[in-house]
């Protein structure tokens, strides 16, 4: 069977990094599945469908027409969506937001389940997101959970807003952060939570370097 490692976690916790530096050193391949909850919400404002629409949004879900690109080493996965690259779009903070509310629906989860099932492919897999342990690869035999104080990923995001240039507000971000933990973590369907045989790494006082050989550490054992 192939082999695939959950990293799950809440926003901010350095999960995107983690993974896609463990997917290019093993050479295997990487699910970001918040890009596909990001792609749902983003094809909705598109084509105008009501955020309460669940109905709607699952259909969406179901025929969404988006292609994963891989281009260049440095390049990284382009996202293409009916056509167009969103790789830069996805990100933006009112999408991701989006995603949030569309992702609590049971009729969206299901419908991109198998999408993200599809990924797990020879050499391996690295699947980024927040149910990939409990739900979508319930029998991976390394899952992670990433964690870090929500002031520590508040802390990150203004430095890295800061060196863009961006004017960013440590209050603001706190309180999106702390709102999208509980939207997270308290909806009925596939809430964030670790696996029950999930390792808990708390990056709060671990840089990037620290937390991969952590990891690196597992996937030995
Ligand atoms: O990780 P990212 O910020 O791109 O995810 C956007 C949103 O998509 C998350 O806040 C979460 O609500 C949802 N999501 C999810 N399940 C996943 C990945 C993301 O519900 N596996």
């Amino acid at each position: 069977s192939v082999p695939v490692v959950t990293v799950d976690g809440p926003s901010g916790s350095g999960k995107g990094t983690i993974c896609k530096l463990l997917a290019t050193r093993l050479g295997w391949h990487l699910l970001d599945s918040g890009a596909l909850y990001r792609l749902v919400a983003l094809a909705s404002m598109r084509h105008q469908i009501a955020v309460d629409d669940e109905d709607s949004l699952t259909v969406l879900s179901a025929h969404l027409d988006v292609q994963f690109k891989t281009a260049a080493e440095t390049d990284g996965v382009h996202v293409v969506l009916e056509g167009e690259d969103v790789t830069s779009t996805i990100r933006q903070e009112e999408v991701g937001k989006l995603a949030s509310k569309v992702a609590t629906y049971p009729g969206v989860r299901q419908a991109l389940l198998e999408r993200q099932r599809i990924f797990a492919a020879l050499p391996g897999l690295i699947a980024d997101g927040r149910d990939m342990g409990t739900v979508v690869f319930p029998d991976a035999p390394l899952k992670i959970y990433l964690v870090a104080s929500a002031e520590e990923r508040a802390r990150r995001r203004f430095l890295q807003l800061q060196k863009r240039g961006a004017d960013a507000s440590f209050a603001k971000i706190l309180q999106d952060i702390q709102a999208r933990d509980a939207q997270d973590m308290n909806r009925s369907v596939a809430p964030l939570k670790p696996a029950a045989d999930a390792v808990t790494i708390d990056s709060s006082e671990l840089d990037i370097d620290a937390v991969m050989y952590e990891v690196e550490q597992l996937l030995r054992e």
